[in-house]
């Protein structure tokens, strides 16, 4: 596995391959949701890119940023493991300049849910990714489900910037219990870790009560609050897949969305359906 630092270390790297490209974007802390979206690039592409970059312009002020797990050394190792060609580290200098042109995220669906709650971070989403997938190039890009209003805008940039990628969605990976996996797991708990499971256990009742034939948005958003009590609900929403708000349950277009604070954790888990 090559390890490159630089974009002109990632382009010498890139240079004398062939064939198609595989590009799992990530922030590291690897885990096995992030080893599913690598596994896939495998499958499908001659070479696979893995990027680890904390990306600071998606972070508000406040958050997380100086406190986001980094795990160098064992990251380094689940990629070399999990047959990545090459790994693309580079170091923020490397990626922003000063006063720099932005991408901005739409209007309206990047200004809703998470984009209400943490207004911007979108923006720094779109513009890294458009910086990393021109410096990659890829065939295929992989993005996790789990973050499906970012996904949905990723594939509109895509689509609306012409842009010659293909945009792969990957389901979501849980623990045995449920729990969706996520870096930021990390921060909860033992006590808060149990108390989180109501975000999954809240998603699992509304899937339940479709597949009952319970369709009406208000009392699936109705039954899964309850069961969310007595977490700090940031928002529970029920969309389809253009995240347009929806009052009845549409079978294959349909996403059931909730993010919570448990402590000073925030969280975010979904259903497809
Ligand atoms: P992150 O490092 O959190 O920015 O995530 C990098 C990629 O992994 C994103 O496309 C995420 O949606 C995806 N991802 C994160 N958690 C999971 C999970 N539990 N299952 C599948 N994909 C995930």
């Amino acid at each position: 596995m090559i390890i490159a630092r630089s974009v002109l270390e990632l382009q010498s790297a890139l240079d004398p391959r062939d064939g198609t490209i595989g590009f799992v974007p990530t922030m590291g802390a690897l885990h096995i949701g992030h080893r599913s979206l690598i596994d896939a690039a495998r499958r499908e592409n001659d070479t696979v890119v893995v990027s680890i970059f904390v990306n600071p312009t998606q972070f508000l002020p406040g958050e997380d940023l100086s406190k986001y797990p980094r795990r160098e050394e064992a990251d380094f190792k689940i990629c070399e493991l999990s047959g990545v060609d090459v790994l693309f580290y580079p170091d923020v200098s490397g990626m922003y300049g000063e006063d720099e042109v932005r991408i901005c995220a739409p209007d309206g669906r990047g200004y809703i849910l998470e984009g209400a709650s943490r207004p911007g971070h979108f923006d720094g989403v779109l513009t890294v990714v458009m910086k990393l997938l021109n410096q990659v190039r890829p065939t295929r890009a992989y993005f996790g489900k789990k973050d499906a209003q970012q996904l949905a805008l990723i594939t509109q940039m895509v689509k609306n910037f012409f842009m010659d990628v293909e945009i792969v969605p990957m389901d979501t990976v849980r623990e045995g219990d449920g729990l969706a996996l996520s870096s930021r797991n990390v921060y909860l708990s033992p006590q808060e870790r149990v108390e989180a499971l109501k975000i999954s256990a809240s998603l699992k009742r509304a899937t339940k009560q479709v597949m009952q034939g319970n369709l009406s948005a208000e009392s699936i958003r109705q039954e899964m609050a309850s069961i969310l009590e007595p977490l700090n609900v940031e928002y529970i929403a029920i969309v389809n897949r253009a995240f347009e708000s929806i009052d009845e349950v549409i079978l294959g277009n349909t996403i059931i969305l909730v993010a919570a604070r448990v402590g000073t954790t925030r969280l975010i888990d979904n259903v497809w359906m």
